[in-house]
């Protein structure tokens, strides 16, 4: 086991889960543009509306603007599909009708590996979509239940990526991104509605970058955990 490489054989797809318009980009956004030029599929799922986070006089228009916004990013990072669900910002709530439409999700896209938040994240919708993708996960792999949500499927791996805070104690692996990183940086700058809430935000991915690639001494790295909910079959 390499600690700068994820060990799970090269996948042919994965499924990102990402609570709100960016945050794909702001964790794994590099990554996403690694595997894209591999020829893995990359589909994204973005769970909220996002309404919420918006200027003042701009709340007429955000949820088309962020839906926008995400799709420009999508072109830099090679991002294959992209659907967005329609939960309510600050909202997103591990309850039976989210939990099975996930469920849903997993089993229509068959991805072998899935990318959500860690569990630790401030944002409560991040925090959600962690809960709510880790027990999909595993109840997508199960025969005989929710037989009408499509047939089981089981990906070999669910894994967090990393927005705000960092993750508590030491990331799994990290990987560097330094190819990628103006790519990154590129789509990033497409959530022009977001500079006004989150200030200084593309300081903070490139701030980040630069510590995780110090770790493994690359110029920019992305941070990532394995979950643990379903045990791994291998090192
Ligand atoms: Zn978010």
């Amino acid at each position: 086991m390499t600690d700068n490489k994820l060990t799970l054989d090269t996948p042919k797809s994965v499924l990102v889960f990402e609570a709100h318009s960016d945050d794909m980009v702001i964790g794994m956004g590099g990554l996403v543009k690694l595997l894209a030029n591999q020829g893995v599929k990359v589909v994204v799922c973005t769970a909220t509306r996002g309404e919420t986070a918006h200027a003042a006089g701009e709340e007429k228009n955000i949820v088309e603007t962020r839906k926008i916004e995400g799709t420009r990013a999508d072109k830099f990072l090679g991002v294959k599909e992209h659907f967005f669900l329609s939960h309510g910002c600050q909202d997103l709530t591990n309850d039976r009708a989210t939990f099975q439409e996930f469920v849903g999700i997993i089993r229509r896209e068959k991805p072998d590996w899935i990318f959500t938040h860690g569990s630790n994240e401030w944002h409560r919708d991040h925090r959600a979509a962690s809960q709510i993708v880790e027990e999909a996960w595993w109840k997508a792999t199960e025969e005989n239940v929710l037989v009408e949500l499509g047939k089981p499927h089981k990906a070999k791996a669910v894994i967090f990526y990393e927005v705000l805070p960092q993750f508590d104690g030491k990331p799994d692996v990290c990987i560097d991104v330094s190819s990628c990183w103006d790519a990154k940086m590129e789509a990033i700058k497409c959530f022009q509605s977001q500079v006004a809430t989150m200030g200084g935000f593309y300081n903070l991915v490139e701030g980040k970058g630069l510590y995780r690639g110090y770790l493994i001494g690359a110029k920019h790295a992305e941070a990532f955990m394995y979950s643990r909910f379903i045990p791994r079959d291998r090192f």
